[in-house]
């Protein structure tokens, strides 16, 4: 494990539950960098968080029913966060939560000064859902870059997630600009987390120094 890698999961364990608000003008103030993670419901997007920030009731503990809808803030220091948004695709969603989903993210896209990237998950044996679509079609407008994990991998044969992977990677290519990318992921395994590290390390600037040493491994 390089030094990069022992200072993101250093960073990251130390993430705490800070706030969860309904609108953006209630987040903290809009400086340093943030991380958002999005998702469809059921996506795997709480194991996710909870396995990068190796702390096992993180995310699901702080999503509490009737806030399904908020937007929850980790502090990581003082000047980083991870935010996690509210998960979509619900089956049985009220057009009103979905009004408030449509206008809430792409104002949070736009306007944040502070994102650095978006991860969203996708279940890889149901990529590229139609609000998936529209989310990378966001990011790809408001010039937020975009890491895609492909979770639940170990539910797949090697052969079959590659493929997945690959047609993935083609729609990005398509449609997601310069900034988009994508991976596999299983947090059951704990497949996929150096490499989700290595992005994560590089939007919070957390290589800085490395840098000077030398280029990391990022994939
Ligand atoms: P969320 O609704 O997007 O936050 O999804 P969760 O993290 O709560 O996961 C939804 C379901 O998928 C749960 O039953 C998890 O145990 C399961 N799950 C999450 N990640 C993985 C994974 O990597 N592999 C497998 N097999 N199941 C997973």
């Amino acid at each position: 494990m390089d030094e990069a890698s022992t200072s993101i999961r250093k960073l990251l364990q130390s993430a705490r539950f800070t706030i969860s608000v309904p609108e953006l003008r209630q987040m903290p103030p809009d400086h340093g960098r943030e991380i958002a993670f999005a998702g469809r419901s059921n996506s795997g997007k709480s194991s996710a968080i909870n396995l990068l920030c190796q702390q096992r009731t993180l995310a699901r503990t702080s999503r509490t029913p009737g806030r399904t809808q908020h937007l929850v803030v980790f502090e990581l220091d003082a000047e980083r966060r991870l935010i996690d948004l509210p998960g979509f695709g619900y089956a049985k969603v009220s057009k009103d939560m979905r009004a408030h989903w449509e206008r809430v993210l792409p104002q949070y896209l736009e306007r944040r000064e502070s994102l650095a990237g978006l991860v969203l998950l996708m279940d890889i044996r149901h990529p590229l859902k139609p609000q998936d679509l529209v989310l990378i079609t966001w990011c790809r407008q408001s010039n937020v870059p975009l890491h895609i994990l492909l979770s639940k991998a170990d539910k797949l044969s090697r052969g079959a997630a590659a493929q997945t992977l690959r047609t993935v990677a083609a729609h990005l290519t398509r449609q997601g600009g310069s900034q988009a990318s994508v991976q596999l992921f299983s947090a059951l395994k704990h497949d996929g987390a150096e490499a989700a590290y290595g992005v994560l390390a590089r939007w919070l600037t957390i290589d800085q120094e490395e840098e000077k040493k030398g280029p990391g491994s990022v994939e």
